[in-house]
């Protein structure tokens, strides 16, 4: 394939996509193609020096981390769960704001569980989380609905994102422990940093003044 010489910015499809879109239409970079209906996963912009892909949320980090995109655009959770290595994040883009925590029954107890039961899609954050307060937890690991599981005895707990907390209350479950604020941060390639660095730098200092002109 072709090597491209501008910067290619890796986007998932969704809430970040949808959020990201108005913080770059300042900057001139705008899809030629219609993102709702296109199947195409490279997707050229106004700008001729920049691309973008449209990948999975998890997977953002990941094309960043090994150069595959020179930057991208990734929720904190996603990055707390993928580690962060080899990655540069220099903006919080302060969008799709939420929390991270645990969250179970009313009134759960959680000292009270010697082994307790932890469903989650962020399983290294709960590891971490529970093993700084010296806990082994069983952890089982799901894909979405993760409100679900502690109504039918999959789960103690849940860790999992709350925004306005209707999900937790329409199901009986209410935030236990807070663990992390997030927002959707800008992540770069620390390689591409130095080897891009003008065209980069650029890029992100004219976002830091659509954010805060
Ligand atoms: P809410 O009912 O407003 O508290 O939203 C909770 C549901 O939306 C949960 O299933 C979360 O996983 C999901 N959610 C909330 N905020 C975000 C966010 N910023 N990004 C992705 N998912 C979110």
């Amino acid at each position: 394939m072709a090597t491209f010489e501008g910067i290619t910015i890796a986007l998932s499809k969704g809430r970040i996509l949808k959020d990201t879109l108005p913080l770059l239409a300042p900057l001139g970079i705008e899809p030629t193609e219609n993102l709702d209906t296109t199947r195409k996963l490279i997707i050229p912009t106004t700008r001729a020096d920049v691309r973008l892909l449209a990948v999975r949320a998890t997977d953002a980090p990941t094309y960043v981390q090994h150069g595959a995109a020179d930057i991208g655009v990734a929720g904190k959770d996603v990055l707390m769960e993928h580690g962060g290595e080899g990655l540069y994040e220099p903006l919080d883009l302060g969008i799709a704001k939420c929390q991270l925590v645990v969250a179970g029954p009313k009134d759960f107890d959680l000292s009270g569980r010697q082994r307790l039961k932890v469903a989650t899609k962020y399983v290294n954050v709960a590891r971490r989380h529970f093993a700084a307060e010296g806990r082994h937890v069983d952890l089982i690991k799901l894909y979405g609905s993760m409100e679900l599981a502690p109504l039918v005895d999959l789960a103690d707990v849940i860790v999992d994102l709350v925004d306005t907390g209707n999900t937790l209350r329409a199901n009986d479950l209410e935030p236990l422990v807070h663990i992390a604020d997030i927002s959707t941060r800008l992540i770069a390639n620390r390689a591409a940093l130095k080897t891009k660095h003008t065209a980069i730098t650029a890029l992100i200092n004219d976002l830091k003044e659509v954010l805060a002109p």
